[in-house]
């Protein structure tokens, strides 16, 4: 199966099946492919070639870069149904969440394609006659990208589409649990660079297949001015001080622990169902996952019993055949959730779910009954991010006790209130709320839109992807004086003479 799916996206049978590292998938822990990880020659010989790559790139203009993202496109509209069935049997996550994956993808090309038209830069009054000043953008350089797991496609065209239309190379160390996806999107922009021609060079975007030590080499080339990284906020903290010593730059996406803020005038209806696809969906893997309900303890007793039933009704299961919930990604996984639970049931809180499912027809699987899990107050375990499907229940009295609570984590990702109330869901979005990068208002806190900006503050790194103004990030800003007039005058009126 996979193996057609890889042939029908042009994907060389050598790059996924005579390797020596063996790709599993967590659906039923079968193996799907073997890939070759790279050592770190071959990183090094990537990184010239991508050096290489850019110095042409850049010379190409930026609306003709447009168009070799919108043949991309093209590709992947193609493609969509492969490449999203690909992604559920990689990362697990069902098929209707692949197919939405890809089509971020799609969205961000051609948000990107536009963009090539709009690299605008700004004209800025001289104090001197005969003075032009203004500030330009410029490519920055070869982009070293890693990536997580739980998303194995979509963030990295995010970054991609926008890095090629500014004039970057790429270089791109997917997480070794996805590796095979990676090497189909490669395929499908190449595919796209045969469709373009001569202008787009050979080695204008790279995969690196390897484990977090070919990442680390990224990470420490200064050849490398930018590095963005989705992951773990443990990645982060490593990545982020390695590229800041050599003065490069970073976008770093990282944990989440996003709550949701649910009031006595909520639209309850809208709110469950907003629950139950933000705190379940993807198992709770996504990074925007919903992990804290935090509800007025005076409608907590009729949620808890509405979630209940709602979350009775979930179909756990192959994420191929119709399931809303599909596996934990591995064994590390239902250890971490099962070791939080524990705790939780130590410390007293009231654990429903989160029972292994399915092990006799998946004995090499994970999939879990997604946990509610009701705790007194707010504690460290609550405060950290465990990937997998609880959600914790927290009781409120006002809505600046709730905002505190809510705020009281390191994470700093999505977050959202369900109220019919004006003045509490403006105080939400307010300086004096949410302390979040994304804050919704009747809209769970995952599943966000290609045009705004994506990421969040705090342990979540203070990236932004995606939509807004972040094409600015692949470029490097230029300040520039040009004197059209026959004298040569000085600022500040300093004489020299
Ligand atoms: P992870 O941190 O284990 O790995 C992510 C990537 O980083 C992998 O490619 C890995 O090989 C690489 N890596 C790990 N350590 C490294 C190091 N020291 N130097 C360089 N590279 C290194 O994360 P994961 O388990 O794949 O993904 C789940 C995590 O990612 C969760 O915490 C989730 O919240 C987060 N995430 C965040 C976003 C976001 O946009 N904020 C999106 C998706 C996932």
């Amino acid at each position: 199966m996979v193996d057609s799916i890889m042939l029908r996206m042009g994907v060389a049978p050598s790059l996924y099946r005579d390797g020596n590292y063996k790709v599993v998938t967590p659906i039923d822990g079968s193996v799907i492919g073997r890939v070759t990880l790279e050592n770190a020659d071959a990183v090094e010989a990537r990184i010239t070639k991508a050096r290489q790559a850019f110095e042409q790139w850049r010379r190409v203009p930026a609306p003709r870069r447009g168009e070799l993202v919108r043949l991309f496109g093209e590709q992947l509209r193609q493609h969509k149904e492969d490449l999203g069935a690909l992604v559920s049997w990689e990362s697990g996550k069902i098929l209707q969440e692949g197919l939405g994956e890809v089509q971020e993808m799609i969205d961000i090309c051609d948000l990107a394609v536009g963009q090539s038209r709009q690299l605008y830069g700004l004209t800025i009054a001289s104090e001197r006659p005969g003075h032009h000043m203004r500030e330009s953008r410029h490519p920055l350089g070869p982009i070293g990208l890693i990536t997580a797991f739980n998303f194995p496609v979509a963030p990295w065209a995010w970054n991609a589409a926008l890095a090629l239309v500014c004039g970057n190379s790429l270089l791109w160390k997917p997480s070794e649990k996805t590796p095979l996806t990676a090497l189909a999107c490669q395929a499908l922009l190449d595919h796209a660079s045969e469709a373009f021609g001569d202008e787009a060079p050979a080695d204008l975007s790279q995969v690196i297949i390897g484990a977090r030590e070919a990442g680390e080499r990224l990470v420490d080339d200064p050849r490398i001015p930018l590095i963005s990284a989705t992951g773990s906020t443990r990645m982060g903290r490593e990545v982020a001080p390695r590229v800041a010593a050599r003065f490069g730059r970073s976008i770093l996406e990282l944990g989440g622990n996003n709550g949701m803020i649910l009031t006595p005038s909520a639209d309850l209806d809208m709110a469950v169902r907003a629950i139950l696809f933000s705190a379940v969906g993807t198992a709770g893997q996504r990074c925007t996952t919903l992990r804290r309900l935090i509800v007025h303890e005076s409608i907590k007793d009729e949620v808890l019993s509405r979630l209940e039933k709602a979350y009775q009704g979930i179909r756990i299961g192959n994420p191929l055949e119709g399931s809303l919930v599909g596996p934990l990604i591995d064994r590390a996984a239902f250890d971490a959730m099962q070791g939080a639970l524990e705790q939780a049931r130590q410390q007293g809180a009231k654990v429903r779910g989160g029972e292994r499912q399915l092990a006799d027809r998946y004995p090499d699987a994970h999939y879990v009954s997604p946990a509610i899990v009701e705790v007194d107050a707010q504690n460290d375990l609550v405060r950290s991010e465990t990937f997998a499907p609880i959600l914790y229940v927290l009781p409120y009295r006002d809505l600046d006790e709730a905002i505190s609570i809510h705020n009281d984590v390191p994470q700093g990702l999505s977050s959202c209130i369900f109220t019919t109330d004006v003045r509490e869901a403006e105080t939400f979005v307010s300086s004096v709320g949410s302390d979040c990068g994304i804050a919704n208002v009747n809209i769970g806190p995952s599943g966000a839109e290609i045009g705004g900006a994506f990421g969040g503050e705090k342990d979540t790194g203070g990236g932004r992807e995606s939509g807004s103004d972040v094409w600015k990030s692949y470029m490097r800003r230029q300040t520039n004086t040009v004197n059209y007039s026959s004298e040569l005058p000085l600022a500040q009126g300093i004489k020299f003479d």
